[in-house]
């Protein structure tokens, strides 16, 4: 058979491979979209890397790596101010400790379920690999709403939430931290409840509070790496910030930082969003304006055109990709952008796409930016800077030691381009220049998997 022809072959025999393993995550795991969506998209990468190397199909690693090792479920019982006694269900996946403790986030929203856990956990094996910090992967949270609540409830509900959970982490097996709805108040009065139960063990949790253990820069690492990381995509292309316009979703901790980083950098940020609409500012979006509103007075982003009158609001969250725009950055939720606003994307002139939230482009709208030139950042890659701060945060705590700003911003930016340059490269490796989605990966997969491979089968 000639060279081609057998490389043709072995990418079909591992293309069959892989969709059988893909098949049995859906027959398993039924009715969990989010979840399939995130297997098949980083199942379809690593078709190349089972057709090269035959070791990781014979150690089953494919078929261990998309079974969680474990997965709590739990109630969370707690009284709202009326007396009412209230009832919402806790999770956490322990996914993937090959490479280091469990890692990542917990997130408090209405909508949460096994599915979305176990989406999140899994994209975070991956991207916690990414990092070249030694963390494994898990993700949790509750479908607890913190919008509406007084601090009274939140402190009365996390305090339920951590003393269930508490019996599951700890500093060197899983160290939580913070996603949508859990943000410095939620990990305050989460840290409180723990160290009530089993005393000061600092690492337990990351995004801490600086006065009791956290990290500078920490709070602003997912959006400033989403920056940084966008910033190597446009420098590989003789590009930069300076005078483009940018179009970023949400308006939480990585919008705002992410905000705050191209504005530094000299982009004008023009648009920003919240689960109820979108604001547009032609003359660019004041940042202090926004902070204000939402991380002191936790406000509806529609206020912000009270102090701007120029500035318009719209009701709703999808129009906001009808902007034109140079940079997308998706930063509020899964499945923010589907096919139909892609293209939208695509014709008003977009360059890049970099994502600061988790998987907010479908598998459709992924399709379109590649098909069309669109640069794109995939999240495990464009938003690691968060768990990779957290795990500096890790290390600072056992070390007990605290690093300047400046230290741990440098690190942030030397993480992120390591990260781009080892997905540029996987992706180089085997034949899919440019295609970021592919090289992060396979970069992310190949460390987790060698390591699976040297403990046996476990
Ligand atoms: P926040 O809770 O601070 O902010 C979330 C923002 O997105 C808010 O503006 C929220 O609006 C908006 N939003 C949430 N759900 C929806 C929705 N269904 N439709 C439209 N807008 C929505 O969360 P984070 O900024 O921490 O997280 C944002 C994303 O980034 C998530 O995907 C998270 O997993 C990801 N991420 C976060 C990291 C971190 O360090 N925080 C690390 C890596 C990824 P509203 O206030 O109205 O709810």
């Amino acid at each position: 058979m000639a060279l081609t022809q057998q490389r043709e072959a072995g990418l079909e025999a591992a293309r069959k491979y892989v969709d059988q393993v893909y098949e049995t995550v859906q027959q398993r795991n039924p009715g969990e979209s989010e979840f399939h969506q995130a297997v098949k998209e980083i199942l379809d990468s690593l078709v190349p890397v089972f057709a090269k190397h035959s070791k990781y199909q014979e150690h089953g690693i494919l078929e261990r790596i998309v079974e969680p090792e474990r997965m709590i479920t739990f109630r969370v019982p707690w009284v709202d101010d009326q007396g009412k006694v209230q009832v919402n269900r806790g999770f956490r996946v322990q996914f993937n400790s090959a490479i280091g403790p469990y890692k990542g986030g917990l997130r408090f929203h209405p909508s949460v379920n096994a599915s979305i856990i176990k989406f999140l956990g899994f994209e975070q094996i991956f991207k916690n690999s990414l990092t070249g910090q030694p963390i494994g992967g898990g993700k949790g949270g509750s479908d607890f709403d913190p919008k509406g609540k007084s601090d009274l409830e939140v402190m009365r509900f996390t305090q339920s939430f951590m003393t269930e959970l508490s019996k599951y982490i700890g500093p060197d097996t899983d160290v939580p931290a913070g996603d949508i709805g859990v943000g410095a108040r939620e990990i305050g009065y989460m840290f409180g409840q723990y160290k009530r139960l089993y005393g000061n063990e600092t690492g337990v949790l990351t995004g801490k509070g600086l006065n009791y253990g956290g990290s500078l820069t920490r709070t602003e690492a997912t959006g400033y790496g989403l920056v940084y990381f966008t910033n190597e995509m446009l420098a590989s292309r003789g590009d930069s910030f300076v005078g483009k316009t940018v179009v970023v979703s949400g308006s939480g901790n990585v919008s705002i930082y992410a905000i705050e980083k191209a504005q530094q950098l000299g982009a004008k940020v023009v648009a920003c969003s919240d689960s109820n609409g979108y604001v547009y500012d032609k003359n660019g979006i004041n940042l202090a304006t926004v902070k204000r509103l939402k991380e002191v007075e936790r406000k509806r982003i529609k206020e912000y055109v009270n102090e701007h009158p120029t500035a318009e609001y719209v009701e709703g969250c999808q129009n906001i990709w009808s902007i034109p725009c140079d940079i997308a950055l998706p930063c509020a939720t899964q499945n923010e952008i589907n096919e139909a606003s892609a293209k939208l994307l695509v014709a008003n002139g977009v360059k890049y796409v970099a994502e600061g939230a988790n998987m907010p482009s479908t598998l459709e709208a992924i399709e379109v930016y590649l098909n069309n030139g669109v640069y794109f950042g995939p999240a495990k890659a464009a938003n690691a800077g968060g768990v990779a701060v957290s795990a500096l945060e890790m290390a600072q705590n056992s070390a007990r030691l605290a690093w300047s700003f400046e230290e741990v911003d440098a690190k942030l930016k030397d993480i992120m381009r390591n990260i781009y340059r080892s997905s540029v490269n996987a992706a180089r490796e085997y034949g899919y220049d440019d295609n970021l989605v592919v090289g992060s990966n396979i970069a992310g997969f190949l460390k987790v998997a060698d390591a699976m491979i040297a403990h046996g089968v476990v």
